[in-house]
Formats: C-alpha cells, structure tokens, sequence
C-alpha cells in the first residue's frame, strides 16, 4: 500500500480528472502506461552526468544502452544525422542551443509572443530575452499568416546571429526554405522549435524543417506523445565544424558545442528515466499505429476547425494545417478567460490565449486556443469533434448559467468515460 495517502489519493483524483473531461490543451496528451513505466522507473536512482561511453559516473554501462537506443531511435525517426535526448524540457533545450551558439549580447529574432511564439523565443521576462537582444516577426493583421518576406526584411535590418521559427500557437505551416536562404544571407543560425508539431513532422505530415534548418529543438511530451522533456537534433549541417563560433580560438563541431550546451552549460545529471520513456516513445511514433493516429489528429483538427467556422466562430488564419486552431472570441463578445472558466466548470480543458493584435491583457486575452492531440489519444474521430464544438458553443452561449453548464458536464462525464485512460494491452 502506499504510504503516502495523501499524495496518492490526489494522484487518483487527478486521473478521474483526466479521464472524464475532454482535454483540448493543444500542448497535452497522454502517454502510454509502457512510457509512463519508463518513467516511473529504479532508472531514476542513476547519475550519469556525460555522454554515453564518456561518463563522470561508474556504473553506466546499462543507461548508456538506454540513451544510444534513444538516440538510434528519434535519428531514425525524424532522419536526424546528431540528437542529445537529455535537455529536461523543452525550454532546457532552447537555453542549450543559445548558450552554445550565441554571446551575451547577441541578436536573436523569433516569433511575437502575442502573435502565437513562446517565451523562450526572446521575451523580456525570460532569460532569451535578459541575455540577448531580442526582435521579433510576427502575423499580418488580414490574414494571421506569417508573411516570409517581411521576416527576411527584418533580418536584413536587424542582422541577428539567430532566427528563430516554431510557435505555440501557430495553426499553419512553415516555409523553412525561405527562413534558411535569408538567415544565410545574414549569417544567421536558423533554430527550429517544432515543440508542438514534431509529431505530425515526424511522419511527414507537414514540411521537413531538419532538411533546412541548422538546429531543431522539441519538446516530447507534446504531440509526439511521450514523457515531459526535451530534444535537440541537427539534420544535414552536423557535419560542418562551426569555424565562426569558436571559443578560444578552437574549432569545435556544432554538435559537440550543443552537446556542451546541455552539459555542463545548462544541466546537472541527466534524467534516465525520462530518457528510457523517451526511448519508449520514439519507438511507438516509429509504429503504423502512430501513423494512423497521427493522420486522425490532423483530420480530427481540420473538421474540427471547420465545426467552429460554422458556427460563427472567427478562426486566426481561418483554419489549421496541423493539430491546432487558435480563436478569436471576441466576435462572440466573450474573452479568453470567461471562456477557459465556463468551459473549465463543464469538464472541457482549454486554454485562454493572445490572439494577434489582442487589446486584452495575458491575464485576460481575447482568444482561446485548442488542440486535437490528447483526444485523438483517447480515441475520438471526426463525427466527436462536431459533438465537442456543439458542446464549447452550448456552454460559451451559456456561460454564466450554473445549471445549464453542470448539465453540459454531466453528459460530457459519461461520454468520456467509455474511453479509458490506457489502451488494453
Ligand atoms: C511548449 C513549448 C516549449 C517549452 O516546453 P517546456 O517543456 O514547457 O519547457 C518551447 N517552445 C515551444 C514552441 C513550445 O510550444
């Protein structure tokens, strides 16, 4: 039994939590019980602080096996020629890459925050935007869409050491051809953070970003549907030593500078067990049944998309090429954050968010953003995301309405509950 009830017994609420409620976070999903074993694992007992084979530990032989297959398997996955697996998150891995590649002081140019960027990605209250000097690109008012030639015209004038793409917010895809033809035209690093699609990327749903750009950097808990953590891959430069960022005087090769950039840069010892569920992971993303759910998370986004648009509802960009869609609430007159509370009272999980040229606070917003990965997970295909919207309307059109929404609830509880957690294996 355990000892701690009072941690487990939460432990259990939160599973009932995550079981009956539709989760539309588009940032969540679920992982398997063999990725999630993983992790709860003795692993979690090693210091291995290094690399496998270079260790400043005895007593690694076996984490290391574990760390090359990890890294075997996501070069296989995404045709990476170089990966760390070991950055604790998705944040850890960008402060890796900057730590590695960049001075303090240095120029980097990434995506508005408020136009669906991430904070790592050079915003003033985080250590990308104290440590170097940030500039940002961001949506055209008309369209929400991401205009490239107004980037390159931004880096021309700007002339950053590193540009920036990937959003956590951003429900079209990227032209990374055309980033890395003007960030070498600057002599610009071209970063990827495909922390939100790497799924869909991994099996060629959307455009190749590690055919174009210098350095990738993912989360794993997102799409691609493993433990919390981070990644760091290099496509077709790994082979270039980096002759213009050396310290010292040195040339060094990009992937030993990242590999230092985790560790000792930014990171202690490494977290095996999460590199074992990463592993795990990799390897299921590598399967047919990933595949197959990978096409229904993208076609569970698009009708879903859709239903909204049907419904009135004022979608950025008009519509998603991926697993999410970020929108605009005020034709509705509601905001960002009456919605997540009304939806949040009927067992509907989402976001409030910035939308681009929002006149609301990030406290407040005007929009709300949703995504289909974690239902896709549970099981649920298109005919369900019509159900979903027509639930969001019916609670949003009521939101201040206690019965209607705890009505709204109960029905969404006993829907959900025919999908459990973890497949039977
Ligand atoms: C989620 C996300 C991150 C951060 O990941 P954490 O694991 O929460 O640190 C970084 N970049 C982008 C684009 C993201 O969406």
């Amino acid at each position: 039994m355990h000892q701690d009830k009072i941690i487990y017994d939460l432990i259990s609420k939160e599973e009932k939590r995550q079981t009956e409620g539709i989760e539309l976070i588009a940032s969540e999903n679920y992982a398997s019980s063999q990725v999630i074993g993983a992790m709860g694992s003795i692993l979690t007992n090693k210091y291995a602080e290094g690399l496998p084979g270079k260790r400043y530990y005895g007593g690694c032989e076996v984490v290391d096996e574990i760390e090359n297959i990890a890294i075997d398997r996501v070069k296989e996955l995404f045709g990476a020629t170089w990966a760390n697996v070991q950055p604790h998150s998705g944040a850890q891995a960008n402060a890796a890459v900057m730590l590695a590649c960049l001075n303090p002081g240095d120029k980097i140019l990434g995506f508005d925050l408020s136009h669906g960027g991430h904070l790592t990605h050079g915003s003033p209250v985080n250590f990308s935007g104290k440590i170097y000097q940030p500039f940002f690109y961001g949506v055209e008012k008309e369209t929400g869409l991401i205009d490239w030639n107004k980037v390159a015209d931004i880096a021309r004038k700007e002339k950053p050491q590193m540009i920036i793409c990937g959003a956590s917010a951003y429900s079209r895809d990227w032209d990374y051809a055309a980033l890395k033809d003007v960030a070498d035209e600057v002599g610009a690093i071209l970063l990827a953070d495909i922390s939100h699609p790497s799924g869909l990327i991994a099996r060629g749903l959307l455009n190749d970003p590690l055919a174009h750009c210098d350095i990738v950097t993912t989360t794993t808990h997102k799409t691609l549907r493993g433990p919390r953590g981070g990644l760091i891959m290099m496509g077709e430069d790994f082979e270039n030593p980096w002759g213009h960022k050396t310290m010292k005087g040195q040339v060094k090769m990009m992937s030993q500078l990242l590999d230092g950039g985790v560790f000792p840069g930014t990171q202690g010892g490494p977290l095996e067990h999460v590199i074992a569920a990463k592993a795990v992971a990799f390897g299921e993303a590598l399967t047919d049944d990933y595949m197959q759910y990978v096409l229904q998370v993208k076609k569970n986004a698009s009708v879903m998309a859709d239903a909204f648009v049907n419904k009135g509802y004022d979608l950025i960009s008009g519509g998603t090429d991926n697993h999410m869609m970020l929108i605009d609430l005020r034709s509705k007159g509601l905001t960002g954050k009456i919605a997540e509370k009304a939806l949040g009272i009927a067992d509907i999980t989402i976001n409030k968010n910035m939308v681009p040229f929002d006149d609301k606070s990030p406290f407040v917003t005007s929009g709300m953003r949703v995504g289909t990965a974690a239902i896709t997970t549970r099981g649920l295909v298109e005919s369900d995301m019509e159900r979903i919207v027509g639930f969001i309307d019916s609670a949003l059109m009521n939101h201040d309405n206690a019965d209607h929404l705890e009505g709204v609830k109960n029905e969404i509880n006993e829907w959900m509950n025919q999908y459990p957690l973890f497949k039977a294996e």
